[in-house]
């Protein structure tokens, strides 16, 4: 028995059911993202709600066309969710047109959405193909979260194992909502864009099980298929594959690869269209250069002034200025001697990062144009790191830890598949 799941494109297609009918069919949990586009459209609803433009319409149709294709009966779960989610997102509209401005537990109540109506649909899917499947919410199967609204952690698994093991034993498949949790509070909350991943390797550690990772893509590849002719790169260790999901490797949530690590589990990635593993993730790995990431959702901060030269604690104030304000500095890089301090962070953080600087003496300026691309790979050669800076010798370095995993580089934004090309071709063949 093993843990699988599908991603929101594999939930959504022929090919990508019929993978997960084959898991279904084989006694493997299967756990599910939304349907495909619905957590963005969802995200969506709620800026515009808090503008006063926003219609759930097009979102119940979405779930509505799925199960017109999909489904041939009725199932009282699926109508009844959904007509609950229609007045629920009416009531959202009301809700933040008078409070004016988005609110962070009603977004997570909201994307909840997604994943809860895609687990049920999914679930009646396999049972009209004679599969006894049960759809549960996370909370259902004793998962708790952490309170933090947008990124929230599991923490604790109560009961779980037993419950899950005891459906399996009478014949049933589970398929269990990702993304999503609730806290001790009582608060929905969601793992982080992407956190499907980290719910099924959770769920894989407590049940000793290793995790598979369906998606739309052969497995991890040496670069984003979207962005350069890429090949499946067929081992990766832990370390290399956070730092892959960290650099913006979508494939994998770096959170999903830190769980398994810290659970045991071994993580597999396989194509749901083609229904082929082509990637492990395990302690195991050959050393040398493997995959090379991108990002675009950055910004570069440039702090600056003369008299930061010889000032004792500059970098401290500047960064723990941030860091009180929620900033989450990517990297900071600074040369000895040079009046001025970089600092890369996310595109999201930028208006308080502004706001924290604005607290303090010093010179500052903003570039959003830019991309970080990151090549990963453990026990990189010295070979491998200069070729790395013979391909980016005009911009931005950023330092490379003593045991080098990963060496990045800070890029126009315009640059960023051309760099990756050329780091793809000069280290990974
Ligand atoms: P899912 O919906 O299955 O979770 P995601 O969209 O989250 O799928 O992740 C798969 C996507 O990640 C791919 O379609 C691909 O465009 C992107 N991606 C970025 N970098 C890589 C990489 N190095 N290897 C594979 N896919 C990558
Ligand atoms: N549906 C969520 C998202 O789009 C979670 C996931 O896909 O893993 O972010
Ligand atoms: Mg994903």
């Amino acid at each position: 028995m093993e843990v699988h799941k599908f991603g929101g494109t594999s939930v959504s297609s022929e090919e990508g059911l019929r993978t997960l009918e084959a898991s279904a069919a084989s006694g493997h949990v299967i756990v599910v993202s939304a349907l495909a586009g619905v957590t963005d459209a969802l995200e969506d609803f709620v800026r515009r709600a808090a503008e006063g433009s926003a219609d759930p319409t097009p979102i119940l149709e979405r779930h509505r066309e799925f199960i017109a294709e999909h489904l041939e009966q009725r199932h009282e779960e699926v109508e009844s969710f959904l007509k609950d989610m229609e007045s629920l997102l009416h009531s959202v509209v009301t809700v933040l047109e008078q409070l004016g401005r988005p609110e962070e537990r009603l977004r997570d109540l909201v994307l909840s959405l997604g994943e809860r109506a895609s687990a049920r649909i999914v679930a009646a899917y396999l049972r009209e193909l004679g599969i006894k499947a049960v759809a549960y919410d996370a909370w259902d199967v004793g998962l708790v979260t952490t309170d933090d609204p947008g990124n929230a952690d599991i923490i604790r698994w109560d009961g779980t194992r037993s419950r899950l093991l005891r459906d399996l034993r009478s014949g049933r498949v589970p398929v269990i909502t990702g993304f999503i949790g609730r806290s001790d509070r009582g608060h929905v909350t969601t793992l982080g864009r992407g956190g499907s991943d980290y719910t099924a390797t959770v769920l894989a550690g407590v049940l000793g099980s290793r995790s598979v990772i369906w998606t739309d893509v052969d497995g991890i590849m040496t670069a984003d298929p979207e962005l350069v002719d890429a090949e499946v790169v067929e081992r990766l260790s832990y370390e290399e594959a956070v730092m892959a999901g960290a650099s913006g490797a979508e494939v994998i949530h770096p959170k999903a690869v830190e769980a398994a690590k810290n659970l045991g589990v071994t993580v597999l990635i396989g194509n749901s269209f083609t229904g082929e593993i082509g990637t492990v993730i395990s302690d195991s790995t050959e050393p040398g250069p493997k995959v090379v990431a991108s990002r675009d959702d950055v910004a570069l901060i440039r702090v600056s002034g003369a008299r930061m030269v010889d000032e004792p604690g500059v970098v401290g104030r500047v960064t723990s200025a941030l860091g009180n304000a929620g900033v989450n500095l990517l990297a900071v890089f600074t040369t000895v001697s040079e009046p001025y301090i970089n600092l890369l962070v996310e595109e999201t953080n930028l208006k308080s990062a502004e706001e924290a600087l604005n607290g303090l003496d010093y010179d500052w300026e903003v570039d959003k144009d830019v991309g970080l691309v990151t090549v990963i790979g453990e026990g990189m050669s010295a070979r491998d790191v200069s070729e790395f800076l013979a391909a980016c010798e005009e911009f931005d370095l950023l330092g490379s830890a003593h045991r080098v995993v990963a060496v990045s580089v800070v890029v126009p934004e315009s640059e960023i598949r051309e760099v990756t090309r050329r780091l793809a071709e000069r280290l990974l063949v």
